[in-house]
């Protein structure tokens, strides 16, 4: 379809936990197309998987330490990756979200202090983290993308503290693509169709998201891994030159539906 959209082109990719990762979808599309990565990992655990899936791709990755929940992992990183390389980015994927596995089935309302801190911390307030450490090392502009969902701005069942931080997320990106568009930097958020990852595994009865979706979508189907990495590389690509401050869906046009398809209704 396309070839070296990415060529000559370095960008941070955070969030790669295995290789059912929304991030590992998008990185192999930026690897096909000639990009150079860095790769983000918050613990030991995820940095051994990293290693050997980059390692597929390409041999010489750098791969640093950055748990967002840490006040100076972010701007470490940053640093880290742009003296290694002698070079600034072009483009950043923020791939990141977390929210207490217990907090994730039964009432928001129950949410505790300390989760809805560190579900803001790590899920929102990380972004504006890397736009802001990363636009100090984007001198030729760029695109940094985060990965929303539906949950921000309606109720879905269990989704609860990580649905109230989405929302915030994609106010931020409208907030950081009027901050960072003078600096060339283009802000946006992937709002995706729900796929079985590790995160979307702790969410209560995910599996019934899975299924309403694929009943009563337009498409009548559920968004596939590699279709969000293509997503993620017309964003992050000079495809997407004159798009910031969007919330771009892709999830089979569930975001549309407001009541279930009549074919599946009860008699
Ligand atoms: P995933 O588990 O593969 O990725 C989540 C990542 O967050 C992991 O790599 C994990 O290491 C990282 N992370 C968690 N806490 C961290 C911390 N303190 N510091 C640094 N990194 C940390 O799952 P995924 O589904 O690929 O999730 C990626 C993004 O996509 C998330 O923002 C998620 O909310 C979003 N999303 C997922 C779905 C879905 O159905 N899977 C749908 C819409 C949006």
């Amino acid at each position: 379809m396309f070839s070296d959209l990415m060529k000559g082109k370095r960008g941070v990719i955070m969030g790669v936990a295995n290789e059912a990762s929304i991030a590992w979808s998008i990185s192999k599309q930026l690897i096909d197309q000639g990009a150079t990565l860095a790769f983000t990992y918050p613990n030991e655990a995820i940095q051994t998987r990293l290693i050997s899936l980059a390692n597929t791709f390409q041999p010489d990755a750098q791969i640093v330490k950055c748990d967002v929940l840490k006040e100076d992992d972010v701007p470490k990183a940053f640093a880290t990756i742009s003296d290694h390389w002698g070079a600034g980015v072009d483009f950043v994927l923020h791939s990141i979200a977390f929210s207490d596995k217990s907090q994730l089935s039964g009432r928001y309302s129950e949410t505790t202090r300390e989760n809805f801190i560190n579900t803001m911390i790590i899920s929102c307030f990380s972004f504006t983290e890397v736009c802001r450490e990363a636009s100090k090392i984007m001198p030729d502009g760029g695109s940094i993308l985060s990965l929303s969902y539906l949950g921000a701005n309606r109720v879905v069942p269990n989704y609860n503290t990580m649905g109230v931080a989405k929302a915030a997320l994609e106010s931020s990106v409208r907030y950081l693509a009027a901050d960072l568009g003078v600096q060339k930097i283009r802000v946006n958020a992937i709002s995706a169709g729900a796929v079985r990852t590790a995160a979307s595994s702790g969410i209560g009865d995910f599996h019934c998201i899975m299924s309403w979706n694929k009943n009563n979508s337009p498409l009548r189907r559920n968004v596939e891994a590699h279709e969000l990495g293509m997503a993620g590389l017309y964003m992050l690509s000079d495809l997407s030159s004159a798009v910031t401050g969007e919330i771009h869906y892709v999830d089979c046009g569930c975001n549309i539906i407001a009541m279930k398809a009549t074919s599946q209704q009860p008699d």
